[in-house]
């Protein structure tokens, strides 16, 4: 049997690692349009400050590929997928045939469509060929605009600073990481990263940008501007679905995806950033590794039910710790317990008795425990002990 796999991160790699751990048998051959070997996208952030070299953050050398019978095509790109040839074209000319499919292409950064935001000069940051971009044209800049203030705009407006640009974060809500933080919990994170350097504007939405000497002018709704040397944004993904144009595949958002990562047409899988799951397009890791193992046991016949991830992050935003997980809106049925010392902030959401969300600053200890207690689901009997 031969399993092709597109995309050669996250979900790609799990996929094909789950399918060599069943059946070493089974020929995979992966397919990529980048020109590195799987490397950890989450610390493109890092190399982009030069704390890392590339080669640091290259988690499967060529050799892992050799060792495990595993032929990678790279840098190429899918053109096509018949579904019922069961190929895949490649932009090299060649055609690929397959028995199963997994597709684990990702998705890109979404640029809003602003007026100017195709100025040399703005950037988005998602591949470790986007930080190089950004990095050689960075050199002669002395400030920075990220536009978009989530999880992914902060780090990189810190790796900015790291690299002595002076960098302000611009955000379209009232507050920072939105979707993790509820208003409480992103003031004091946003005061925290005041006092390293960071600058905010918030609530603004950019309208155009335009070119102002060697620099760029974000001009905002409101009539105000900023001017900066180089622009990041940082305004979520959108999934690769072109691959799939003319298949029948059945898409949203994303491709959709049943409990074994089938899609709507026989033999072809899918996982990762590109899916959707239940209305859901994660887009964080350890979704994208879940629903790849998942998708390479059930390609090699073993029947593997995936039920979903726990929509979370921990992380370290320039040296703060920082957890947030489930829903961490609180409406009218919602009752929050709250505990707040100085430089820590730990909240949690109940809903019908359930923990539903919970967030955690400045100290990410319990995270583990909670995130269980979350994936359980029963209902919280002391629930102000959880902080
Ligand atoms: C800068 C950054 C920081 C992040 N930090 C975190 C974090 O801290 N925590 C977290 O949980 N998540 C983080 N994420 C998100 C996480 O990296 C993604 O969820 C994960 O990488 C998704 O993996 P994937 O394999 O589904 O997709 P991808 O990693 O996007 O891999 C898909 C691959 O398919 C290739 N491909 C696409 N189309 C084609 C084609 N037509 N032909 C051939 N190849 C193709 C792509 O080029 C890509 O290499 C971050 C993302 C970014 C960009």
């Amino acid at each position: 049997m031969k399993i092709i796999i597109i995309g050669n991160g996250a979900a790609g790699i799990a996929a094909a690692e789950s399918v060599k751990k069943k059946d070493t048998s089974i020929s995979i051959t992966m397919i990529s349009n980048e020109k590195h070997p799987h490397y950890s996208r989450p610390r493109v952030i890092e190399f982009l400050s030069g704390k890392v070299t590339r080669e640091q953050i290259i988690i499967r050398k060529k050799e892992f590929y050799d060792t495990n019978g595993i032929n990678l095509l790279y840098p190429v790109s899918v053109k096509r997928i018949d579904v019922v040839a069961k190929t895949v074209d490649l932009d090299n000319g060649s055609v690929e045939k397959y028995d199963k499919l997994i597709i684990a292409a990702g998705a890109y950064s979404f640029i809003p469509p602003v007026e100017g935001s195709k100025n040399p000069g703005v950037f988005a940051l998602r591949t470790i060929d986007d930080a190089e971009s950004i990095m050689g044209y960075s050199k002669d800049k002395k400030t920075a605009a990220v536009i978009g203030g989530g999880l992914l705009g902060i780090e990189a407006a810190i790796s900015l600073t790291a690299r002595g640009l002076q960098t302000t974060v611009v955000e379209f809500f009232d507050r920072l990481l939105p979707r993790q933080l509820d208003k409480d919990g992103a003031a004091i994170l946003r005061a925290m990263l005041e006092t390293k350097g960071l600058k905010f504007m918030l609530p603004k939405t950019a309208v155009s940008i335009a070119p102002s000497g060697d620099s760029l002018t974000v001009n905002f709704k409101d009539n105000t501007s900023l001017t900066a040397g180089l622009v990041m944004f940082s305004s979520g993904i959108r999934c690769n679905l072109k691959i799939i144009d003319g298949t029948g595949i059945a898409s949203d958002k994303g491709i959709k995806i049943n409990n074994f990562m089938e899609t709507n047409i026989p033999d072809v899988y899918a996982c990762g950033d590109i899916t959707e799951y239940n209305g859901m397009n994660y887009g964080i890791w350890p979704a994208a590794r879940e629903q790849g193992t998942a998708a390479g046991l059930n390609a090699a016949g073993e029947k593997t039910e995936y039920k979903g991830s726990v929509m979370s992050a921990k992380l370290k935003v320039a040296g703060i710790d920082l957890g947030s997980m489930g829903n961490i809106e609180a409406d009218a049925q919602t009752k929050t317990f709250t505990k707040q010392s100085e430089g820590i902030f730990k909240r949690v959401f109940i809903k019908d008795g359930k923990l539903s969300g919970a967030i955690l600053l400045g100290d990410t200890a319990d995270y583990q425990k909670l995130q269980e207690i979350m994936k359980k689901g029963g209902t919280v009997a002391n629930p102000e002990e959880l902080v």
